[in-house]
């Protein structure tokens, strides 16, 4: 267990290598009409996937899909985390808010990025789980077990937020706890596809909305 090997090595980068490749290839399709940002491929190459699977399915931790993490779950396809993360344009000591930890790894990168990340789980298995993963590979987040769709208004304003599940609707109360001039990526779409959008908070009332593409996530329930 916890053994990052030359050979899952291997597998990472060529993993990586192929998702910048269709990223560039598909640079203005698929919703990509954002700038290609490589730090988001060097931290996926770093961080070993595999760490956040059972250890029985570690084979599957380097395909772009997909996988079931328990508790009815998936952690992310990896395209989409790269996707998800280039969006939301992190940068070095920004307050991140990521609702839906499930397996942590997405919570990983953006801490890999130099965020200080505030993490929210309603499946409490999977919010004790990811942090003996975190803490495995010496990251440090701040754990939440609850309702993402409240936000977390005692550790607001956020710099950035990030909804790793499908929302039927964007819920207000995240807008309210952005900072002005910051951005929540969040899958939009009441059926089993979403529409990925940003919304960037202009002023203390007014915020825009852009979208990027079709995706397919588990739904963001509500408690
Ligand atoms: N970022 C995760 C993706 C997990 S899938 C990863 O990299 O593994 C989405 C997660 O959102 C699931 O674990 C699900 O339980 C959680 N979720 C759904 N609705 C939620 C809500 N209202 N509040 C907090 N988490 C929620």
């Amino acid at each position: 267990m916890y053994e990052d090997t030359l050979r899952h090595m291997g597998l990472r980068k060529i993993l990586v290598g192929n998702i910048r490749k269709n990223f560039i290839d598909s640079a203005g399709k698929k919703g990509i009409n954002f700038i290609v940002d490589d730090r988001v491929f060097e931290v996926m190459e770093k961080i070993p996937r595999h760490f956040f699977f059972d250890s029985a399915f570690e084979k599957f931790a380097y395909d772009d899909n997909a996988f079931p993490i328990g508790s009815g779950q998936t952690i992310s396809q990896p395209f989409t985390v790269a996707f998800q993360t280039m969006l939301l344009n992190v940068k070095p000591n920004d307050r991140v808010l990521e609702i839906g930890t499930g397996s942590g790894y997405q919570t990983s990168i953006l801490v890999e990025l130099g965020a200080k990340v505030f993490t929210i789980e309603r499946q409490k298995p999977l919010y004790l789980k990811a942090q003996v993963v975190l803490k495995k590979l010496g990251y440090r987040a701040q754990f939440f077990f609850g309702d993402g769709y409240k936000g977390l208004p005692a550790y607001a304003p956020f710099d950035r937020m990030l909804v790793t599940a499908g929302a039927p609707f964007i819920p207000e109360p995240l807008i309210g706890q952005l900072k002005v001039s910051g951005a929540l990526v969040i899958p939009v779409g009441k059926g089993s596809e979403q529409v990925m959008t940003e919304v960037i908070k202009i002023t203390d009332k007014d915020y825009k909305v852009n979208e990027h593409g079709r995706f397919s996530f588990v739904p963001m329930v509500e408690d």
